[in-house]
């Protein structure tokens, strides 16, 4: 069987579900594939959504529904071994934290609502292509052996991080690595001391361990150990995730005579990398094309800000659009990529980490740069100001403990890399024409 489509897409989750709503918006006739069966429920990932995706939400107008459901997310709490202290996202901006099997279908049903034609069980098995071999539609396989095409002039991958169309277009990755840790969470009733609006994250030695309220009340408690360690746990992940959280001081005594809801689900190895992301009759949206450290809690924000981002692509109808829409996802992704490699690094808490948390829960000023960070107002290498952290440490260095200087040129050093990076990312995007698609704020 052969049918047609303006656009098919690929995954039917945070990017493709969210791209096919905005395509059939602008009346389009969109075929959305996924090779999970219909209500297959949570992906392997936990679900911070950052205060830009829950713009993408409204925008897509399920974002009422989100916060009708799950609290928000006003104050982060960093821990560095025992160092305290609380950053905060910008007032009537926060972040919620909705279980993907309460958020995957809102994005579905907007996109069925939308008139995008959704089909569940179906897997992407193959590319169709021209004599010029220009990508032209793809091949499926039903989960009962049915096999049939759907020809369309753009496919678009939004597959996920293990995506079937960038190996079958054999996109190229670049500031690819492996990942340095795995992550391991489950659900626990809301302990009563643990405030609605907190969302934690701690770090012991060369352990991380995260807290974040989500629906149903509930607490996700999530603990991401240096990979070799995650590695070692299969088969016996529940009783290393129960372990490894009695070592967190803060989420043992929150936790303390409670059990969690429910199965520990996690990841032990992974890849973060960068795909090109637009070809010859092809695009990539979400993982697909750009996966980073779960650590910055971004994923889904960004693969929602794809969504828009290609569509608008879409809208000008070019190959050139689309690589514009490519290029500038890089400019726009880099630097927090870049970040949350520093974050996610596998190493231990250092003399600087512990300094600046000390020194910043005595300076309300630093409190709400986090949340102009996720806003995209500040680069996060300028959480903590320079100046200040080169004060800091020189001040600490008087005092005889000069252990802090290496980590600060490190940083220094990484810094400089970034901005590096970005502004090559920026010029190629510049390179490609103006933006069509703004900032939603
Ligand atoms: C441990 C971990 C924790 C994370 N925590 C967070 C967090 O707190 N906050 C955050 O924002 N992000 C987080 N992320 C990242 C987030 O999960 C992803 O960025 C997000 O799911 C990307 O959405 P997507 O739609 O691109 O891909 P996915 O959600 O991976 O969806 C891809 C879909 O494609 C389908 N598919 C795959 N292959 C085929 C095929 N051949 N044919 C048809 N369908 C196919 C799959 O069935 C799936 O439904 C985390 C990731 C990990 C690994």
């Amino acid at each position: 069987m052969t049918e047609r489509a303006d656009v098919v897409v690929v995954g039917a989750r945070c990017a493709g579900a969210a791209l096919a709503c905005h395509l059939a918006r602008t009346g389009r006739t969109v075929v959305v594939v996924d090779a999970a069966p219909a209500g297959s429920g949570q992906p392997s990932s936990t679900h911070l959504i950052q205060p830009p995706g829950i713009d993408e939400l409204d925008g897509l107008g399920v974002g009422d529904e989100v916060r009708r459901r799950a609290p928000a997310l006003t104050t982060m709490r960093l821990e560095f071994d025992g160092h305290q202290v609380d950053l905060s996202y910008r007032p009537g901006r926060p972040a919620h934290c909705l279980r993907r099997e309460a958020l995957d279908p809102l994005l579905q049903e907007a996109a069925a609502r939308a008139g995008a034609d959704l089909r569940a069980g179906t897997r992407t098995v193959g590319l169709v292509r021209d004599g010029d071999g220009r990508v032209v539609g793809i091949e499926t396989r039903q989960r009962d052996g049915t096999t049939a095409r759907v020809l369309a002039g753009l496919v678009v991958g939004a597959d996920g991080r293990a995506s079937t169309v960038a190996r079958l277009v054999g996109a190229r990755e670049y500031l690819g690595y492996d990942a340095p840790r795995g992550s391991y969470w489950a659900y626990w009733p809301r302990p009563a001391g643990w405030p609605p609006h907190l969302v934690y994250n701690g770090s012991f030695g060369d352990d991380n361990h995260v807290a974040f309220p989500t629906d149903g009340d509930l607490l996700l408690v999530a603990t991401s150990p240096p990979t070799p360690r995650a590695r070692a746990w299969r088969g016996e992940h529940r009783t290393e995730y129960l372990a490894s959280v009695a070592t967190n001081p803060t989420l043992a005594r929150a936790l303390a005579g409670s059990e969690p809801v429910g199965e520990v689900r996690g990841v032990a190895s992974g890849r973060y990398f960068f795909r090109a992301a637009a070809g010859p009759g092809w695009a990539l949206a979400g993982d697909a094309g750009h996966h980073k450290d779960f650590v910055a809690g971004l994923g889904i924000t960004d693969a929602l800000r794809d969504a828009r981002g290609l569509a608008a692509a879409v809208a000008e109808g070019t190959d050139h659009a689309l690589v514009a829409y490519w290029r500038r996802r890089d400019a726009d992704r880099v630097e927090m990529a870049r970040w949350a490699r520093t974050l996610g690094a596998a190493d231990r808490v250092n003399r600087l980490e512990r300094l600046a948390a000390r020194r910043a829960a005595h300076d309300p000023s630093l409190a709400p740069r986090l949340g102009a960070v996720f806003d995209g107002l500040l680069s996060p290498f300028l959480l903590v100001p320079p100046g200040r952290a080169l004060r800091w440490s020189l001040a600490e260095a008087a005092r005889g403990r000069p252990g802090v200087l290496a980590p600060l040129l490190a940083n220094g050093a990484r810094t400089v890399e970034a901005r590096a990076q970005l502004a090559r990312m920026t010029r190629a995007a510049a390179a490609t024409g103006p933006s069509r698609c703004p900032p939603r704020r």
